[in-house]
């Protein structure tokens, strides 16, 4: 199975850039550039690095970000983690239809770079790849909601700017401080402007968040969506199936930030069941210590997703996808979905 699973072609919808800096990456760069870091032993960065179990505060789950985001030093660096993120998910995970995502802000925030020409290096180097590959790539632009309501203004404002490069636009983070409706008016300006939309929604809190995140913000995807489940009506995922939503899930994620309290019990299988959409992805993958063999083999294993369910998912990622219809059609053939 597990053989299996690894060799299957896959698409993903949920990957931060920021979550995918290899531990080598981060002491190279800190090094190059003279850096500080907790230690510049691999084995021991590796393990203050990533989070393997629940339970970490978050000061240490921060802490972990924070090394991360202090490796985007330079346009250099940049590339450098943008090449080695499509490189991690095409040849170890054999995904052919990829969708990376970056909040500028978060990322760009302590090194004084442009987010104009960083943009401009991470689509450069998507598009090399696509060139040089099978894969079909393309990035997501996020409003970090911790970062305020004024940076979120500034990023969708960077985001229509940059429209011809730009798959999407996604808000993420802290959604119990930072409610979707709050949003409301500010995303009308993408709708108008026809990019398509994907929030962070019921990754934590109640239920009654990922109501408001649609009729607020009538998002084409939602990520995590977990909480949806919690409504004993069925009333919040009937919503979401109706408005066809496909939600992006990232079960490891949300088992060690305890969104869910165990694998098995992640809603994946039951959103199935109920007609929805739904995706599989790694969100994290260095930071989480995870990637999409392993969220598969978990959902195929101890999430009780049959070899048709799995088939859905991938079907769902590449009809779900904001990239262009001759890219999906293209990762449609890759994957036989
Ligand atoms: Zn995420």
């Amino acid at each position: 199975m597990d053989k299996k699973i690894k060799e299957m072609p896959k698409a993903e919808l949920h990957r931060h850039i920021e979550g995918c800096v290899r531990v080598g990456t981060v002491i190279d760069i800190a090094r190059r550039h003279g850096l500080k870091l907790p230690t510049f032993d691999e084995g021991e960065l590796d393990r203050i690095y990533k989070l393997r179990a629940p339970g970490a505060s978050l000061a240490e789950v921060l802490g972990m970000f924070e090394l991360a985001q202090a490796s985007f030093v330079s346009y250099e660096a940049i590339e450098r983690i943008t090449q080695e993120t499509l490189e991690d998910a095409y040849k170890k995970e054999n995904v052919r239809l990829l969708e990376l995502r970056y909040s500028p802000d978060f990322m760009l925030k302590n090194n004084g770079l442009d987010w104009q020409k960083a943009q401009e290096i991470i689509n450069s180097t998507l598009v090399k790849f696509e060139k040089a590959s099978n894969m079909v790539c393309g990035v997501i632009i996020i409003a970090s909601r911790n970062l305020g309501l004024e940076s979120a203004l500034k990023t969708i404002d960077f985001t229509l700017k940059n429209k011809k490069t730009v798959i999407g636009f996604d808000l993420a983070d802290n959604e119990s401080a930072y409610p979707s409706s709050l949003y409301r008016s500010a995303v009308k300006k993408l709708h108008v402007a026809d990019i398509p939309l994907t929030v962070h929604s019921g990754e934590e809190g109640a239920y009654g968040q990922v109501a408001e995140t649609i009729t607020a913000l009538f998002p084409r995807r939602i990520g995590h969506g977990v909480k949806a489940a919690d409504d004993p009506s069925g009333r919040t995922v009937e919503l979401i199936k109706r408005a066809g939503i496909t939600i992006e899930t990232n079960p490891w994620s949300n088992y060690l930030t305890r969104a869910v309290p165990s694998i098995e019990e992640h809603p994946l299988a039951k959103f199935i069941k109920a007609g929805v959409r739904c995706t599989i992805g790694a969100d994290d993958p260095e930071i989480l210590d995870t990637h999409l063999n392993k969220e598969y083999q978990l959902a195929a294993q101890r999430m009780g997703l049959s070899a048709e369910d799995i088939k859905y998912t991938l079907k769902c990622a590449v009809e779900g996808s904001f990239l262009p219809p001759d890219k999906r059609q293209q990762a449609a053939k890759e994957l036989a979905v």
